[in-house]
């Protein structure tokens, strides 16, 4: 079949790699129909994360039909049209039966690997590692699927790829995103990033009630596109201070809750940040928390701050005293997924949202390479790609 593979630090190539196999009897195969690059497919792309090897089958937002079941599957039949979460999960372990899929205790196989770097092991992941179980994903015509009864959901009604699709991953995201933030009705909200999981969590954020969300990005095009969405645009580029223009346009107490949907290659041009890609290329500390240091000195006293960007390993300069005198709570995660499939397809099904908002461009699978290039770049006002094998 043909896949997207990873080839080393910014190289992707579309290649023939071979059918994957039924290897367990819980596994299904599905023939992809649609997949999407994720913004943390730019940290494999770029090379931030640790244990890719060449040629490794990227991709973990995917969805397609049915083609094979291994024979203890029991909820899924050939022909069944599902969408896959991005972790993977046994739906039996302990992390599992409370709901916290990202971090199943039986679906990473590499976990060794893993509590090296991060003390435990989270789950295996599509497309993301070998730490992160080394499963190929789903920029591909087809994917294993493993545990097939407990992860993908049936689409049973007629909705289109497109609006259903981003439940494997940035729906569900931008949602935990918000709802980790802790938000009240009339809370005003701030979102560092305006990218498709900055958009999910400023659509989610006032689907719970959130009064004002200010959003913060760098790009006019992807700013225009949450002032659209009824947020207010803070561009950072234009010489302001974002802790002290938060403060402004607060009253001066900050945002009630302050959400981190850039994660580990933050991006800004201050001295802090030179400091932080200075260290980032010695290998003095995997991640740059510019945003994850903004979002903490910006939030108000008592207020929630909720990491949806994806970091890998260590930051410098956490600004522990402003987080432990102000009272502040932390909260962060890969997305459970699972636990908001049902739920949000009822909000899709019901036209409280549709998803295919955030898709700027369609391309076939050979065009991979390109869509990863303007995804990075954000060349072309690209917002979101969609991946047609
Ligand atoms: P993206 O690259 O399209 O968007 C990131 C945005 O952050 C860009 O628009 C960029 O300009 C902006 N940015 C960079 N530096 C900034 C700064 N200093 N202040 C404000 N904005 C800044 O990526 P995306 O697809 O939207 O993903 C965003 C993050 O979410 C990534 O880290 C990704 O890995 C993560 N993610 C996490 C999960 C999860 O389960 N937690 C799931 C999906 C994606
Ligand atoms: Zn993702
Ligand atoms: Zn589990």
């Amino acid at each position: 079949m043909r896949a997207n593979c990873w080839m080393g630090r910014g190289k992707v190539e579309v290649q023939d790699v071979p059918d994957p196999q039924i290897l367990n009897s819980h596994d299904a195969i599905v023939r992809i129909s649609s997949a999407a690059i994720c913004g943390s497919d730019l940290h494999l792309y770029d090379g931030f994360i640790p244990t890719m090897k060449k040629g490794d089958v990227l991709g973990h937002e995917f969805m397609g039909e049915v083609v094979e079941v291994g024979p203890e599957v029991r909820n899924l039949r050939p022909g069944d049209r599902v969408v896959v979460p991005f972790p993977i999960a046994c739906g039996h372990c302990w992390a599992c039966e409370n709901e916290l899929f990202s971090v199943c205790e039986n679906s990473n196989p590499n976990a060794g690997m893993a509590e090296k770097l991060l003390g435990h092991a989270p789950a295996g992941i599509y497309g993301y590692s070998h730490m992160l179980g080394g499963f190929p994903g789903g920029q591909a015509e087809y994917a294993r699927v493993p545990f097939a009864d407990v992860n993908p959901i049936k689409i049973e009604d007629d909705l289109p790829d497109e609006k259903v699709l981003f439940l494997s991953d940035i729906f569900p995201t931008g949602w935990i995103g918000a709802e980790m933030a802790d938000i009240h009705d009339g809370d005003v909200v701030a979102v560092w990033g305006a990218g498709p999981v900055g958009q999910f969590a400023i659509a989610s954020a006032f689907l719970m009630g959130a009064e004002r969300v200010i959003a913060i990005d760098r790009f006019p095009y992807r700013l225009r596109r949450v002032e659209r969405m009824g947020a207010d645009p803070l561009d950072y580029e234009e010489g302001i201070d974002i802790p002290d223009a938060l403060r402004d346009m607060t009253g001066g107490r900050g945002p009630d809750s302050c959400i981190d949907a850039v994660g580990l290659e933050a991006h800004h041009a201050t001295p802090m940040y030179a400091y932080d890609r200075a260290k980032q290329a010695t290998r003095l500390e995997t991640d740059r928390p510019f945003v994850l240091r903004e979002a903490i000195r910006s939030c108000r006293n008592g207020g929630t701050v909720s990491v949806i960007g994806v970091y890998g390993g260590f930051v410098d300069k956490f600004p522990m005293g402003s987080f432990m005198n102000r009272s502040l709570t932390l909260r962060g995660a890969q997305c459970h997924v699972q636990k908001y499939l049902r739920p949000l397809l009822d909000r899709i099904q019901r036209g409280d949202i549709d998803p295919s908002f955030v898709i700027s461009h369609h391309m076939s699978l050979d065009d991979t390479p390109h869509g990863y290039r303007i995804f990075r770049d954000k060349e072309e006002e690209c917002n979101k790609v969609v991946l047609h094998p």
